[in-house]
């Protein structure tokens, strides 16, 4: 997964998406906030201050030459809610609950927060949708990223086959460790001999949330998956780590935008 740094900002790119879109995984880097949240917090509930917050997130829209009027972003809740974007949020209206956003149109950025949580972001250059999930162990569980695939068919008319998909920054399966209600729900969902469980030696499990969204994503049809197999609490330089740093963290961010291409 190509990184890129603009103005002291670093971010990361899928390969598999091509130039009809532009997107971006930002690294906690180049941004203005004090500790705990250094530097490029986009958590506004997190205890930093919102001009910090917003001057922030100016940042991240100017690095990728995207207007901050064009954003669309949820009240993220681990579920499996999910919103059809049609035009930008009003920045001064009530913010939705939803853990999926998609849209087909160019003027709308979506945006979503994460620290430990899977990024998935989706592209399908056919019929010009594009879509952002949220999933932790519930919303993986819960299957986020196969009802995202679903509303992209049934709403959009895309194919799955056209999909491409990218799974971003997240804990990963050398750092996720899972107590025994969450390895229940693991199993209701994956089954019984599924690779997305593994027992340690030390007799604890952990969950590999890449895995189980790739596998997601791969029954819903989806071919083109690119994992960026980047773990959160592996390098606390890069990015924010709810887990590994005790809550007294930050969020980065994630943002995606269809092109507007000539005549289209
Ligand atoms: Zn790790």
């Amino acid at each position: 997964m190509p990184f890129h740094y603009i103005e002291g900002l670093k971010f990361y790119s899928f390969s598999t998406f091509g130039k009809d879109v532009r997107h971006g995984i930002f690294t906690r880097l180049g941004g203005v906030s004090p500790k705990p949240w250094n530097y490029l917090n986009l958590g506004g509930t997190v205890g930093d201050d919102t001009k910090r917050v917003n001057r922030n997130r100016q940042l991240m829209f100017d690095s990728l030459k995207l207007d901050v009027q064009s954003l669309f972003d949820v009240w993220q809740v681990h579920g499996t809610s999910l919103v059809l974007v049609d035009e930008p949020r009003r920045l001064h209206e009530p913010i939705q609950k939803a853990d999926i956003i998609l849209t087909n149109q160019p003027s709308v950025t979506l945006m979503m927060r994460f620290a430990d949580c899977t990024p998935i972001l989706l592209h399908d250059p056919v019929q010009r949708v594009i879509g952002m999930v949220h999933a932790g162990w519930m919303g993986t569980v819960n299957g986020a990223a196969k009802i995202a695939i679903e509303a992209m068919v049934d709403r959009y008319g895309s194919k799955p086959e056209d999909i491409r998909a990218g799974i971003g920054p997240s804990i990963g399966p050398d750092h996720y460790e899972v107590g025994e209600n969450v390895a229940l729900e693991v199993l209701k969902t994956f089954g019984e001999n599924s690779p997305v469980l593994k027992e340690q030696l030390n007799g604890k499990i952990y969950f590999d949330l890449w895995e189980g969204n790739r596998i997601l994503l791969q029954k819903s049809g989806v071919q083109n998956i690119e994992v960026a197999g980047l773990c959160t609490a592996c390098k606390l330089e890069d990015w924010y780590s709810h887990r590994a740093e005790k809550g007294k963290t930050g969020r980065f961010g994630a943002l995606i935008t269809l092109e507007v291409l000539d005549g289209r």
